[in-house]
């Protein structure tokens, strides 16, 4: 049987458990539940499980013997704040705090449903390999797949693909930003902040001074790099002078160097705080990431792949679903959601009455970092790595938003999820058979990376 035919017939048991993952909605290093069932179903199709070691709630699904090993990679955890009823209009669901925001449980039950149809494709004989699923934990909060590569787990895989739930069908050929996520607690002395405040030694005044250090630092800094931060703790009440504060920042760069270097400068930046506060100072490093790696010869078989797919139609109940949602949009939101994207001019013409992408859009972006990060960078410093993008839910729509948990929930993300596990078997099926494609995405890789030896950024942390 083709995959596409497999996938066609089993397309309602993976959207009920895409759907038992939206209802979990469980948040990171908690996605318990999510975990448990994908492992359980891939348990019951064949797949021998093994959970990791390091990362709770990450483990590995494999099919079949030897080389190659192709990975396809799954995410399952969602994102505080962002519950919502599969509604075009905000309504949170009640007693529901958490959601899926960024659709990952459609992208781990996607990745996942590819994963079986492969597997039956190998079951009937028609190519010899290994296909493994990779379950990924804590996405949103970068650290799952930076332990699992610390772990080892993806040292003996050959080639790695994913996909992610978006606006659009394309392939983005941008990098992702590398990122240092750190944590920076000033000590100082509690006094009356009145009657006795040349005895108090405030840890708000060294977070204040290091947040003005730091906002004049951005003019000096790379355009590509960005700083972000919220402060954590700053003192109990006005009148007691805080001997506790700590501010939580974020460092952006589009490589692992620069952002080194400016998260230096940033704790300089801290230092100088705590020594013009007379407080003490902890740097609490919480996590890092590698910018994402282009693989030019994957991304090339992978268009080949989707410029030809057929796409899964969107109903009228979706289109209307999708334009009552547009209009509660801020003005320009589409239009900006488009320039974001760095499609090409004259694409604005696109949004003329529509509210989905019903196309295949040509890969975008080449050479211009998106300017979040993931986890998935590491990887793609590990092993050749590709990823895409379908569109799971309406034209204009934020990422982390209750919009994306609306969407996610209901049969426009259903069928951005079916195109993804479609696109994800015919790329392994591709790959299985012509191991020149693989060879020549290792070279790519080799070339790219020959020079810099990857290094977790998270040290001896975890
Ligand atoms: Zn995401």
């Amino acid at each position: 049987m083709s995959v596409i035919k497999f996938i066609n017939e089993n397309k309602k048991e993976y959207i009920r458990i895409s759907n038992k993952i939206w209802q979990y909605a469980e948040l990171s290093q908690k996605e318990v539940k999510s975990a448990r069932l994908q492992m359980d179903v891939l348990s019951t199709k064949g797949f021998k499980i093994k959970k990791s070691r390091d990362c709770q709630n990450a483990f590995i699904a494999e099919y079949g013997n030897g080389k190659p090993v192709i990975g396809l990679l799954g995410e399952y955890d969602a994102l505080p704040g962002l519950g919502q009823e599969k509604k075009p209009f905000k309504k949170p669901i009640k007693g529901k705090e958490s959601g899926h925001g960024c659709g990952h449980n459609l992208l781990g039950t996607g990745a996942m449903f590819a994963a079986v149809a492969v597997k039956e494709a190998i079951k009937e004989g028609r190519f010899s390999g290994t296909i493994r699923y990779y379950g990924c934990p804590a996405e949103e909060t970068i650290t799952g797949k930076i332990i699992m590569v610390k772990e080892g787990l993806f040292n003996d895989v050959d080639i790695c693909l994913t996909w992610h739930p978006d606006c659009y069908n394309s392939i983005n050929l941008g990098g992702t930003q590398a990122m240092n996520s750190f944590k920076l607690i000033f000590k100082g002395i509690a006094s009356h902040a009145a009657g006795d405040p040349f005895n108090g030694r405030s840890a708000l005044d060294a977070v204040e001074l290091t947040d003005i250090g730091s906002n004049y630092l951005r003019e000096h800094i790379i355009k590509d790099a960005s700083l972000h931060y919220v402060i954590t703790k700053g003192g109990i009440m006005p009148n007691i002078v805080p001997d506790l504060a700590e501010v939580w920042y974020f460092v952006r760069a589009p490589g692992r160097e620069a952002v080194e270097e400016i998260y230096e400068r940033v704790l300089n930046i801290a230092r100088g705080a705590a020594l013009m506060t007379d407080t003490s100072l902890e740097i609490k490093l919480i996590t890092g990431c590698y910018n994402f790696l282009n693989n030019d010869v994957l991304n090339k078989m992978l268009w080949d792949i989707m410029e030809k797919i057929e796409l899964e139609k969107f109903t009228q109940k979706d289109k209307d679903f999708a334009r009552e949602m547009a209009s509660n949009f801020n003005r320009g939101q589409r239009e900006e959601a488009l320039y974001i994207s760095h499609l090409d001019d004259g694409s604005y013409k696109y949004l003329e009455n529509r509210y989905l992408c019903d196309t295949m859009i040509p890969p975008y972006g080449a050479g211009i970092n998106y300017p979040g990060s993931t986890d998935l960078g590491d990887v793609s410093w590990i092993v050749p790595a590709a990823k895409f993008i379908t569109a799971c839910f309406p034209l204009g729509v934020s990422p982390h938003s209750w919009q994306v948990t609306a969407s996610s929930g209901m049969h426009i993300g259903h069928a951005g999820m079916i195109l993804a596990a479609k696109i994800l078997a015919l790329s392994c099926i591709r790959l299985f058979r012509n191991r020149n494609i693989i060879n020549a995405a290792k070279d790519e890789f080799k070339q790219k990376t020959k020079k810099k030896k990857y290094k977790s950024p998270i040290g001896s942390l975890y």
